[in-house]
């Protein structure tokens, strides 16, 4: 589906993302060096996939934004009622790795099916499989759902990842980075999903690293860096 279009970005497993040659807008442009390469070295995200999507992409997302913001606030709203703050949970371990203003601030809402911004309703049908996959979790800003019966204590740990990542960047800036992870890598591997998958695996391990909230913020400046020269050239001349 992402092949064939105008703009090539290209990423390999070497190197930094490089900027996009001025002038080849209907040409290829060929990134050489990975999406992730500034993260901390034991976050190990290497970027296999070779890629190709256009800006055309990017715009319809860009101006879908207010649309998913006030989908995803009146979402919260509707649950407002039913959301707890994680440090009520008595979850010892994540104590341990997360501070106590974040667990006070963090909520979550247990569903019966954990929910996915209607994005064929907003001009993304690229995007529209993801509203029929069966999610264990998903956050939206400080708040996150899981799904019944699955709330163990990793994956409450993998969506406290996710509830940094959205304040480190903000709103707009969390979307457009989460949405060209997902035009470019897929779900599993976008980025943003690749921390919370290797840090809850060094959750799940016994191993998670020491002054983790400084480490995703770290980590999520650096993606945004590669993710913010690939937005912009795209919304130049929209
Ligand atoms: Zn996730």
């Amino acid at each position: 589906m992402l092949v064939g279009f105008a703009e090539k970005l290209t990423f390999d497993n070497l190197g930094c993302l490089v900027d996009i040659p001025t002038g080849l807008s209907e040409a290829s442009a060929e990134i050489s060096r990975p999406f992730l390469s500034c993260v901390p070295p034991f976050i190990q995200i290497v970027v296999h996939t070779r890629v190709t999507m256009q800006p055309e992409i990017i715009r319809r997302f860009h101006t879908a934004l207010p649309q998913v913001r006030n989908w995803i606030d009146r979402f919260l709203d509707a649950h407002a009622d039913r959301a707890r703050t994680v440090s009520t949970l008595g979850f010892t371990r994540l104590a341990a790795c997360f501070p106590q203003e974040l667990l006070e601030r963090a909520k979550v809402v247990s569903v019966d099916r954990v929910p996915f911004p209607p994005v064929d309703q907003f001009g993304l049908p690229e995007f529209a499989p993801l509203q029929q996959v069966s999610f264990d979790g998903i956050t939206f800003k400080d708040t996150f759902f899981l799904q019944q019966g699955r709330e163990s204590e990793a994956i409450h740990f993998h969506e406290l990842v996710h509830v940094v990542q959205w304040s480190q960047l903000g709103v707009d800036n969390f979307l457009l980075a989460y949405g060209l992870g997902l035009a470019a890598f897929g779900y599993a591997q976008s980025p943003l999903e690749q921390m919370a998958y290797t840090l809850q695996h060094s959750f799940e391990a016994g191993t998670p690293p020491p002054g983790l909230v400084h480490v995703i913020e770290q980590a999520t400046d650096a993606i945004w860096s590669q993710a913010a020269p690939i937005i912009r050239g795209s919304l130049v001349g929209a």
